[in-house]
């Protein structure tokens, strides 16, 4: 398959060449996928990219105009892609299911150990040689409750590390009713009540679009701990800043940000003008922003280009990608025009 991947960074390349064994013929380049760059796609059948790449509709018309029958992201999430638009054009997507779903459970817990025991701030003062221990106390985490949204891969990887820690975990999920091992089913609004520490592993859909507002926060108790390693848009940002400032939100722990598209992945440190809001978060002392890492271990690298050359090799030999296959119209015609006549208007 003649292919152009986008947005891969250096580091990327060495697990994509070990993963193709030169099996397909992958152009790598460095510029996110947009309408301009959409160019570097002529003649290809398929494109790879990943979580801030746009693969709006008006991108997709573009590819689908130039050749291209297949996307697959580089990732879990798929929240970028305009899926209906790439069912009306025929065009196949793929990302990438599970990979070492451990590799972000271990960054959300180590988010939440940094945080809690001010671990940033410690480091900081004693390499300039002060070793004054005021404001670094923190909490056990034994016996504490740990509020888990979302209980797929990551989240419940989650659940297990805190419960190796002697907590409570307390877990939320649309699909999961029953008390799943060591985690005790609860509602959302029970989970917001209860919680010292609540973390976030839902995919970003309509329904979790701004899960956490005004009022979920309202319903937490006061000076709770949240983590977000998931989608930046499942928090809207602004309730969360005034929940930081009245103290009522105690810590905050993000790898993913809501405005990360254009922003995140970059060096932006001489921008004259940098996110305004994203300043003020970082300007609080609890907070700790970490550049959507989370997935950045060597294993889950290698994982993740061994799926997304998979998918290609399954394409190539006109079969399913199985599991990894996103379509909207999930490779089923009927589906496909009854989401068509259900369309609702997509996320900002
Ligand atoms: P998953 O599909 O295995 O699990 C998601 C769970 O969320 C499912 O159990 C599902 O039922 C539940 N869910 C869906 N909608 C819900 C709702 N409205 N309320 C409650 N639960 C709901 O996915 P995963 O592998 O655990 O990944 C979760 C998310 O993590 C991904 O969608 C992606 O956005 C994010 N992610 C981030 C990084 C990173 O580097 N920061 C890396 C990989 C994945």
């Amino acid at each position: 398959m003649k292919v152009v991947a986008y947005s891969i960074k250096t580091f990327e390349k060495e697990y994509l060449v070990k993963a193709n064994q030169k099996r397909h013929d992958i152009t790598l380049i460095s510029n996110a996928l947009n309408l301009e760059t959409a160019a570097f796609a002529d003649g290809k059948d398929a494109v790879l990219v990943f979580t801030n790449d746009d693969v709006s509709a008006l991108v997709i018309e573009k590819l689908a105009g130039m050749g291209v029958r297949y996307i697959a992201t580089r990732s879990v999430g798929t929240d970028h892609i305009d899926k209906l638009a790439a069912g009306l054009h025929g065009i196949k997507l793929a990302n990438v299911p599970a990979y070492s779903p451990e590799a972000i459970a271990e960054h959300t817990v180590a988010m939440a150990l940094a945080l809690n025991r001010r671990l940033i701030d410690a480091s900081r003062h004693s390499h300039s040689f002060d070793f004054r221990l005021d404001d670094l106390i923190g909490f056990n985490l034994h016996e504490k409750t740990v509020g888990v949204v979302g209980l797929g891969h990551i989240g419940y990887i989650v659940a297990k590390i805190f419960n190796g820690f002697g907590c409570r975990v307390i877990g939320y999920d649309i699909a999961v009713a029953d008390q799943v091992d060591f985690i005790k089913s609860v509602t959302l609004e029970e989970l917001y009540r209860q919680s010292d520490i609540i973390t976030l592993h839902t995919p970003l859909t309509p329904q979790t679009y701004h899960l956490v507002d005004e009022y979920a926060i309202e319903l937490m108790k006061e000076g709770v701990m949240l983590i977000n390693t998931s989608r930046g848009a499942l928090l809207k940002t602004t309730d969360v800043l005034k929940a930081l400032f009245s103290g009522k939100i105690g810590y905050l722990g993000l790898d993913v940000y809501e405005y990360e598209k254009g922003l995140f992945f970059e060096d932006h440190e001489y921008d004259d003008n940098k996110d305004p809001l994203l300043q003020q978060l970082m300007e609080h002392p609890n907070v700790l922003i970490t550049p959507h890492q989370a997935f950045l271990t060597r294993e889950a690298l290698q994982q993740i280009a061994n799926q997304t050359i998979s998918n290609l090799d399954s394409w190539q030999s006109q079969r399913c990608v199985g599991d990894a296959c996103v379509c909207a119209k999930n490779c089923r015609a009927k589906e496909i025009k009854d989401k068509i006549n259900n369309y609702t208007i997509p996320l900002p």
